[in-house]
């Protein structure tokens, strides 16, 4: 009857949520394995996504550290696989950590073979990192190791990361832009504060969402916002990246609207280290390079 059809949809419905948790336990615990370089448990590696000035939409201008796990099974786990599961179980603070420092080494390596140029790297923090009363010293202390200058980096925090802790996170954004170092906000326009929240918090760049980017040719809506931020990011001296830039024709309306950067598969994909090398030396061009000419 009805009753046991309802018992039994219980039943699975709280065997798949059993299963779920014992899934992100297991996944915590390799991940743990992962951090402390267990043999077998696979390496937690730093992709690079390059962006580029619109002006000079050919040259690499920066790269977003962006982590991966070389899972021996799984293959390589993206980030939305995992980086959920750390934060939820305390781990994301020792990964952040580490592909701050793995980041900033390498940048700080390849900026020894080419000490002209300005490009930036830039590294996701997580809302735990931001609430992290020791995070300027522990930015501070990677500096030092690496030797990377402060102004070359650039750390990235969503909205919704600097409204958990308002005032802290002002207090600790602007210790860390004291440093030289540059802070963005992160898929801009996906939180509820927004526009108004843009002055009162110490920030340099602004990456305006894939979300907005993807819909700029054929949604008026979109078009009207991307330009309203554009228009507020320039008038208060920040720096603007379009975020997931996919197509020729929303390069060229970035460029219109008077966008900063672009970043997104047009230019490259994310990649790995020796590829992402380089693209930095020209050695491979960027995807819009043909379109300069
Ligand atoms: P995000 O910081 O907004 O990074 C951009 C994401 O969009 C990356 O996904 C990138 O591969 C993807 N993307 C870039 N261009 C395009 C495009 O043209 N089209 C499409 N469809 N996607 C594009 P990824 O690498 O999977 O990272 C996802 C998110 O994971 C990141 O979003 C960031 O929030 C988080 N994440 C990545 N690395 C780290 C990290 O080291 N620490 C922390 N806390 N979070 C990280
Ligand atoms: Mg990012
Ligand atoms: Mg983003
Ligand atoms: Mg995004």
């Amino acid at each position: 009857g009805s009753g046991s059809g309802t018992t039994m949809r219980a039943a699975v419905f709280t065997r798949s949520l059993r299963e779920e948790a014992l899934e992100r336990s297991r996944l915590a615990d390799e991940l743990r394995a992962s951090l402390a370089g267990q043999d077998g448990a696979g390496d937690l590696l730093v992709h690079y996504q390059p962006y580029a000035l619109l002006s000079h939409p050919a040259a690499v201008a920066g790269f977003e550290a962006l982590v991966r796990w070389q899972h021996p099974q799984r293959g390589l786990v993206p980030p939305v696989d995992f980086v959920p599961v750390a934060e939820e179980v305390g781990l994301i603070r020792p990964i952040g950590l580490k592909v701050l420092q793995d980041a900033a080494a390498r940048s700080a390596a390849w900026h020894a073979l080419a000490p002209a140029r300005a490009w930036t790297t830039s590294v996701n923090l997580s809302p735990q990192q931001l609430l992290d009363v020791d995070l300027v010293h522990r930015v501070t202390d990677v500096l030092a190791r690496t030797g990377l200058a402060p102004h070359l980096l650039v750390l990235e925090l969503t909205e919704t990361a600097m409204m958990l802790d308002l005032d802290g996170a002002a207090r600790r954004l602007q210790a860390l832009r004291d440093l030289g170092v540059g802070i963005a906000i992160d898929d801009f326009g996906t939180g509820s504060s927004s526009l108004s929240y843009l002055h009162r918090l110490p920030v340099d760049v602004v990456k305006l969402d894939r979300a907005f980017i993807s819909r700029l040719e054929d949604d008026a809506t979109a078009l009207a916002m991307v330009r309203a931020v554009l228009d507020i990011a320039s008038a208060l001296g920040l720096t603007t990246i379009a975020e997931g830039v996919e197509t020729p024709g929303q390069l060229r309306i970035l460029g219109d609207l008077g966008c900063d950067k672009a970043q997104g598969y047009l230019l490259s994909r994310p990649v790995h280290a020796d590829v992402a090398l380089d693209l930095l030396t020209g050695a491979r061009p960027l995807g819009a390079a043909s379109l300069t000419a």
